[in-house]
């Protein structure tokens, strides 16, 4: 029995497209094999073609499946009747990828369609450094987004966001950092130390946890902020009763670094509780100390020509817990 042609086939399907722009194309086909009276049969199953541009870019991939009637299916592998081979019934288009490039030849969008063109399922856009490195790129499904106002009318929701991935680049330009982000949302990852210790570093850990949530599962994120425990409340309750809360307070006196003191989250953010009274952080308000001066409620706010600046800050003891070390506030290390 005599196979088909591979190349009458590749002319076959490729007669099928639109050839405005004379696009190079290749033919990926896949068959299913099988014995039949003692003869091996092909079936061609399954299609790829991909065109591609003069510049030699990809223009757009095609799956298609091949569903050929049985009574056509014979001729077809038997190869007599060369004319079933013209037929393309049961040629049904799976999904197409498209892909847009700028003036510079850098791809600025793919997407996805299904069997038609009108069935639009994602589309990803692709932004750029302008050395040409790959910025970031951004994706979501059109279905479920305003397209005259494609990102800035997105929806925040689970279900509709687009997600997508930004890169940074070293001196040398090899990517540095890879961050995934969702609709104008970042995800933050925070670390802090499971017993009385310093925390690590966070650019190393940072890059330990990314390599090992990628690697194991595909999750991406933006930032991990190291955080040092606070001897105050329930973590100095537990310390009492393991018997190091003594060590711990030493150990953070003894690596304070006055180099962080500039950077301190009390320097900048103000915690307000559920009556409007003010604290300079959260830890003070967990520890019901009040501010000094004359702002220590949100009313005092309210008299004309009223600043916070040059405000004295109220500290205690736990302050070296923000200021040991690399230090550490809401958005990890300090310095
Ligand atoms: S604990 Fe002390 S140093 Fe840290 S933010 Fe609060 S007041 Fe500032």
């Amino acid at each position: 029995m005599k196979k088909p042609s591979n190349i009458i086939l590749c002319l076959i399907l490729a007669s099928g497209l639109p050839l405005f722009a004379r696009p190079s194309t290749k033919i990926i086909k896949s068959y299913s094999i099988s014995q039949n009276f003692g003869t091996e049969t092909r079936e061609l199953s399954r299609s790829t073609v991909v065109r591609y541009n003069s510049k030699n870019q990809l223009i757009d991939s095609t799956l298609y499946i091949h569903n050929i009637p049985l009574s056509k299916k014979y001729g077809y592998i038997d190869f007599k009747d060369r004319q079933s081979l013209q037929k393309i019934e049961g040629l049904e288009r799976l999904m197409h990828f498209k892909y847009e490039y700028n003036l510079g030849d850098q791809l600025v969008s793919k997407q996805l369609y299904g069997s038609s063109d009108d069935s639009l399922r994602w589309k990803e856009f692709y932004k750029y450094y302008s050395n040409g490195n790959l910025w970031k790129i951004v994706r979501f499904d059109p279905s479920k987004v305003n397209m005259s106002n494609k990102l800035s009318g997105l929806s925040s929701d689970n279900k509709n966001m687009p997600w997508g991935e930004s890169f940074e680049y070293n001196g040398d330009g090899r990517i540095e950092e890879h961050k995934e982000f969702y609709a104008g949302f970042i995800l933050n990852l925070v670390y802090n130390p499971s017993g009385p210790q310093l925390p690590p570093s966070q650019k190393e850990l940072e890059d330990t946890y990314r390599r090992e949530l990628k690697e194991r599962y595909g999750i991406f994120f933006s930032n991990l902020f190291v955080l040092a425990n606070m001897p105050i409340n329930r973590y100095e309750n537990y310390l009492k009763i393991i018997g190091k809360l003594e060590e711990y307070n030493k150990l953070l006196k003894d690596n304070h670094n006055p180099g962080n003191i500039n950077s301190v989250m009390c320097r900048s953010t103000l915690s307000v509780d559920w009556k409007g009274y003010l604290y300079d952080c959260d830890f003070n308000q967990q520890l019901g100390m009040k501010r000094n001066g004359d702002i220590k409620h949100l009313n005092d706010l309210l008299t004309p020509l009223v600043s916070l600046r040059n405000n004295p800050i109220s500290i205690g003891n736990h302050c070296f817990g923000c200021t040991a070390g690399a230090g550490s506030s809401c958005g990890g290390e300090l310095s």
